[in-house]
């Protein structure tokens, strides 16, 4: 009866991996937007070795260009994208293990988190022409199942949905709150659509009409909400016949997740129902983090039920399951606050993991030099100038 558990085990003994049941933590910089240029905005991060990160404080806006007047710190996560990485390098880098391991029937899960505007929903949805995680992992879903000879056996399905509020709402069908109930499987969201999908080419067009269904600020009528949570996940299901012929089910879950902004509400027209929304961004993210550190470490009690998406995630943040983050930040000094905030909470969330694996610490390279530094902050100011 305990199937998935003996195919976990034997998962983990076939390919030692870089991925198990500790966090990694990535870092991605997007690019300059345009309103940042216009607002004359300068650099203030920059990323070396694809490791290291470097933030580097203005101390005064108007004598920037003098060395001695800025302050810097460095931070090292498992990858550091610069703003030139393609959506596919991010894809391979984080996620294409945990697909791998989602046919293997694993749970995974990627988050993406960090202020609004900082990249988010460009990294794990993307747009048409740059599809980002969501459509890439699909995408390789389907190329591992077509190149496994038993392919018709595989059935895919995806659900697509909306924490906001501490509400659940269908993505794919928006209607009604939906009611989480306990059942055999865990926490499902009683109602949820089921997508079967066949091949990647419908699924862009799918989750684009999805997101547009997220929760749009009420002030700002077209912009989604940085309030709201959106959850894919895509379950893959298939037989396989064990050593003594017996045929198996065997059920692995991905679950991506672009969160809500990291940044703390607007005290501008907040009224009763902002603060609120507010509190309840704060304690879902708030609940995420803490059962992330009771798992890691290794506590009975996972305060899974401190909140909807805890709730809904119970099943792919523990165990055997493999966690991914991305913190995404945007290079401008105008943002500094917030992404010194997001860097902080990534080193967190990377030392946590570091002090569970202690197997794995040759992962993170060397520090920098004072070298590097001083070449850096050069850089940074010709770039600046
Ligand atoms: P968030 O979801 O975190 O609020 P978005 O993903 O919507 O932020 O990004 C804000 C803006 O920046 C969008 O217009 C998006 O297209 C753009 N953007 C974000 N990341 C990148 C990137 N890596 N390359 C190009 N444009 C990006
Ligand atoms: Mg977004």
């Amino acid at each position: 009866p305990n199937v998935q558990e003996s195919d976990k085990k034997e998962a983990i003994s076939e390919k030692p991996s870089r991925i198990g049941s500790r966090i990694l933590v990535f870092v991605r910089l997007r690019p300059m937007a345009k309103k940042e240029k216009e607002a004359g905005s300068r650099c203030c991060v920059r990323i070396l070795n694809r490791r290291d990160v470097y933030l580097t404080e203005f101390a005064n806006e108007n004598d920037y260009l003098r060395l001695k007047r800025v302050r810097g710190r460095h931070f090292t996560f498992d990858a550091s994208f610069p703003e030139t990485t393609t959506q596919q390098e991010v894809y391979s880098t984080t996620t294409a293990e945990l697909v791998e391991a989602v046919l293997q029937g694993r749970n995974g899960s990627v988050f993406c988190y960090g202020a609004t505007g900082a990249g988010k929903t460009y990294t794990m949805l993307g747009t048409l022409g740059n599809p980002g995680v969501m459509v890439l992992a699909i995408k390789d879903l389907f190329t591992k199942i077509r190149q496994r000879s038993c392919d018709g056996n595989h059935v895919v399905h995806l659900s697509y949905l909306e924490v906001y509020n501490e509400t659940v709402r269908d993505l794919l069908s928006p209607g009604r709150p939906l009611v989480l109930r306990e059942d055999k499987q865990g926490i499902v969201a009683a109602g949820l659509t089921q997508y079967r999908a066949y091949s990647t080419d419908e699924v862009m067009a799918l989750l684009l009409q999805g997101n547009q269904n997220r929760t749009t600020e009420p002030t700002r009528a077209n912009e989604t909400s940085s309030r709201s949570h959106a959850i894919l996940q895509v379950v893959i299901e298939y037989r396989v016949r064990d050593a003594a012929m017996n045929i198996i089910n065997r059920v692995g879950k991905l679950s991506l997740i672009d969160l809500a902004g990291s940044e703390r509400a607007l005290a501008t027209d907040q009224r009763t129902l902002r603060s609120l929304e507010g509190a309840n961004i704060n304690r879902s993210l708030l609940a995420l983090s803490s059962c992330i550190n009771a798992l890691v470490e290794g506590k009975k009690h996972i305060p899974y039920r401190n909140s909807k998406l805890t709730q809904l995630l119970k099943d792919s943040l523990g165990g055997t399951c493999n966690t991914v983050m991305i913190a995404n930040i945007s290079p401008s000094n105008l943002s500094f606050g917030e992404t010194q905030n997001t860097l902080h909470w990534a080193d967190r969330a990377k030392e946590i993991r570091t002090k569970a694996c202690e197997t794995n610490e040759n992962l993170l390279p060397t520090p920098a030099t004072e070298t590097d530094q001083a070449k850096l902050l050069l850089e940074l100011q010709k770039e600046n100038r």
